[in-house]
């Protein structure tokens, strides 16, 4: 034991100058950048030297405190929803305009297929805090890619739905993960390029793990972002047992990764795990968008969960705190339907130039009142004053930027040069469906 202190106390003391040397030494590799460190999962990992990281040694978890993810599932709460914050399960869709806007233009991973130019220029702003987590990412996503082609010998026995359900949470729980459910398999929501991975598909797993809190707080930063994609790391392992566990059953699994091969949060919605805030995001009960979220799907005869109200279209239309705080002034608090969806939409063309150049920027999940207190503080405050807790306080809107401390109400002057740049032009600005986009 005190050898095994001793050990971890020498690697702590040199953990934080090597991080240091490292972040000297690692912007030398900036041309390899986007091929190398930012490229990150199927989509993307095309150099050759790629898979070549998983033989670079990651610190022991002890030591990743400051990012790691919090493992465990969430304690089960029993959410009251205040009276005036009820609206909807789920969110409000026109499944005609969702399949029409399918078949005029079925959905492509934005930055790998629709705009891979930008998405090489994203990269190349972002990818040092890739660098860290590259070498555990690149170990668990060959066995994420291979889990994916298994083709297990059918069942001589079904399973009964309700037990094979109840053992798959059970199993996704046990392994540390926040929340898990089940959703209706819908190709509407697949990425064009992925198609033909999921034929005979019907549910998809959801799997969520919540995101280190005093990391996002930091945001955005390098740590808050590293974060991130740890906790990516952490739900891409815990995918293959439950794939695994699919294929004792003689069914298939087809694992989501990293770079995503289908919309999540649809799903996610669907799966009754959150609903959508108008940062964009799922927001959950407990973490709000301070989460990752991947999926399986598969053909295992699953029972699926439903849409819940949380109270969210609510609680964001008391609160607007993102709105108001985003530095690129990208999100709107006006809803309309998007592609059949009744939603708020993102600014893109707006908001990748802050993302870019500040560490994947995510203020808008920090300031957040959901991903700080969880939905039990809000409803409480709500019900005592009537008012969203922290909303205008410093505590939670205010954020560090360029090194500089940003109120709750005042916002980085960010001119149009910052955004006027060629290689974003090409995105159409957002239009809603009665638009005619
Ligand atoms: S990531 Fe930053 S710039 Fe983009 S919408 Fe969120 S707060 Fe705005
Ligand atoms: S910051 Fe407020 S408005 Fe934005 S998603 Fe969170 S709760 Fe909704």
């Amino acid at each position: 034991v005190i050898g095994r202190a001793g050990f971890a106390g020498v690697l702590w003391t040199a953990a934080t100058p090597i991080r240091k040397i490292l972040d000297l030494v690692v912007p030398l590799l900036r041309p390899f950048a986007h091929r190398s460190v930012g490229a990150i999962g199927e989509n993307t990992a095309t150099a050759w030297w790629v898979p070549y990281f998983r033989l670079v040694p990651s610190l022991p978890r002890p030591l990743r405190f400051r990012t790691n993810a919090p493992l465990g599932a969430w304690p089960a709460v029993s959410l009251q929803v205040p009276e005036a914050l009820r609206s909807y399960p789920g969110y409000i869709s026109d499944p005609a305009a969702e399949d029409a806007a399918f078949e005029e233009k079925p959905l492509r991973d934005f930055l790998d297929y629709e705009y891979p130019e930008i998405g090489v220029w994203v990269r190349e702003g972002i990818w040092r805090s890739g660098f860290f987590v590259k070498p555990r990412l690149q170990r668990v996503l060959p066995n994420v890619l291979k889990l994916s082609r298994v083709e297990p010998q059918p069942p001589s026995v079904e399973p009964e739905p309700e037990t094979l359900t109840r053992e798959i949470k059970e199993l996704a729980l046990g392994l540390g993960l926040s929340a898990v459910g089940i959703a209706e398999y819908d190709v509407k929501y697949r990425f064009k390029e992925f198609f033909d991975k999921e034929d005979g598909h019907h549910r998809v797993i959801v799997c969520i793990l919540e995101e280190n809190y005093a990391a996002q707080q930091t945001a955005p930063s390098i740590r808050s972002d590293r974060a991130t994609l740890g906790t990516y790391a952490d739900i891409m392992k815990r995918e293959i047992d439950i794939a695994a566990c699919l294929h004792r059953h003689g069914y298939r699994a087809f694992l989501h990764d990293v770079d995503g091969q289908a919309q999540v949060i649809p799903y996610a919605v669907a799966a009754g795990l959150g609903q959508l805030g108008l940062n964009g995001q799922l927001l959950t009960p407990v973490s709000g968008s301070r989460c990752r979220i991947m999926l399986i799907s598969t053909n295992a005869p699953l029972i699926v969960d439903h849409p819940i109200d949380y109270g969210i279209p609510k609680v964001c239309d008391n609160c607007r705190a993102c709105v108001r705080r985003c530095p690129a002034k990208a999100l709107s608090a006006k809803r309309d339907f998007y592609r059949g969806v009744w939603k708020s939409k993102l600014n893109t063309a707006r908001c990748l130039p802050v993302l870019r150049n500040n560490h994947d920027c995510d203020i808008c999940t920090t300031v957040c009142p959901v991903q700080r207190y969880g939905l039990p503080a809000i409803f409480e405050e709500f019900e005592r004053t009537g008012t969203i807790l922290g909303k205008r306080t410093d505590d939670l809107e205010g954020y560090d930027f360029d090194g500089e401390h940003y109120g709750p109400e005042r916002r980085p002057s960010l001119g149009r040069e910052y955004f006027d740049l060629p290689v974003v032009s090409g995105i159409p600005r957002p239009r809603p469906d009665s638009g005619g986009s």
